[in-house]
């Protein structure tokens, strides 16, 4: 039987940084399991991060008027995406598992993550208009979050003064991962580990270690299946009328994002139910 392959997409500056002790727990752990690890260690390899027509080798399709997604479309179909893109490009095809693993910066992920995103998640390769969500390219994989805060966790709570964290986790892990049909696994989140006692970093990277053990067998968090929506322009893509019906008497929304004006369904982007 072929090896199974995990990727771990790293994205932190200093090795004796904590986010490196947890992308090395990630890797023992794997590599134990009989995984086949991959890490991209993107500051190490100067990732770039801007999106530019040097992504594309060769012409321009339409050089007047350069539109990134649709000339990565055609250099992917063509082979002529740069070779940092293709490489890319080829571990998360053997992934069944990816990981990113980062510092929240600004709500969100480091800038040279983000232009990972933006290059990697290549229109074509990684989604068409045709195949997003659950019926995404990657559908048959699973992806996560690991990431470490500045913050404290009731900072993050709904009656916090950064807000929900199950809010900020939507764009990222709806808007990048589901869109991709990623199965999208909770978040490992460590709070605030520059200012936690050396045993409770300790404790949070055995927990990690913990959870490494049965990454492969756990559900992953709870989206609207697409069928909910119609999926056309005169139905706006938006939920079917039947669909809200059924919802009309909850207490709660469906998801984060799709709350229908009602209650958020609890730790909708941190648990999985
Ligand atoms: P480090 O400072 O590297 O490590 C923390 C501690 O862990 C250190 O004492 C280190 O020695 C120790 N450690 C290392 N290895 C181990 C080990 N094996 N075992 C035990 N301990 C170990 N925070 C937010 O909450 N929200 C934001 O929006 C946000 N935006 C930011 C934007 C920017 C531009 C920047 C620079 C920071 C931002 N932050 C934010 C803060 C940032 O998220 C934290 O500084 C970061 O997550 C801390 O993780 P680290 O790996 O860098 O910690």
């Amino acid at each position: 039987m072929a090896q199974k392959t995990a990727l771990i997409i790293y994205a932190h500056q200093n090795p004796a940084s904590f986010n490196a002790a947890a992308r090395d727990v990630a890797v023992q752990a794997l590599t134990k399991q009989g995984y086949k690890v991959l890490v991209s260690d993107l500051y190490a390899m100067n990732f770039k991060a801007s999106a530019t027509a040097e992504d594309v080798k060769g012409d321009l399709k339409n050089p007047e008027h350069f539109i990134y997604n649709d000339e990565m479309m055609v250099a992917w179909q063509n082979g002529r995406l740069s070779d940092d893109i293709a490489e890319e490009h080829r571990k998360l095809e053997q992934a069944e598992l990816v990981i990113f693993q980062f510092p929240l910066y600004w709500f969100s992920v480091p800038a040279i993550l983000k232009g990972w995103i933006d290059r990697v998640l290549t229109q074509g390769f990684a989604f068409t208009m045709q195949k997003l969500y659950d019926n995404g390219v990657f559908k048959n994989k699973k992806a996560m979050l690991s990431f470490t805060t500045g913050a404290i966790e009731s900072m993050f709570k709904p009656d916090g003064i950064h807000g929900d964290i199950n809010i900020v986790l939507w764009p990222l892990q709806n808007g990048v991962l589901r869109f991709c049909g990623f199965q999208v696994l909770a978040p490992q989140i460590f709070w605030c580990p520059a200012h936690s006692p050396p045993e409770v970093r300790s404790a949070m990277l055995e927990a990690w270690q913990e959870r490494m053990n049965g990454i492969f067998a756990e559900k992953p968090l709870s989206y609207a299946p697409t069928k909910y929506f119609d999926l056309s322009f005169q139905g706006g893509f938006c939920l079917r009328p039947e669909i809200k019906e059924e919802y009309a008497s909850e207490s709660h929304g469906i998801t984060t994002a799709q709350h229908l004006g009602k209650l958020l369904p609890p730790d909708n982007q941190t648990k999985a139910k």
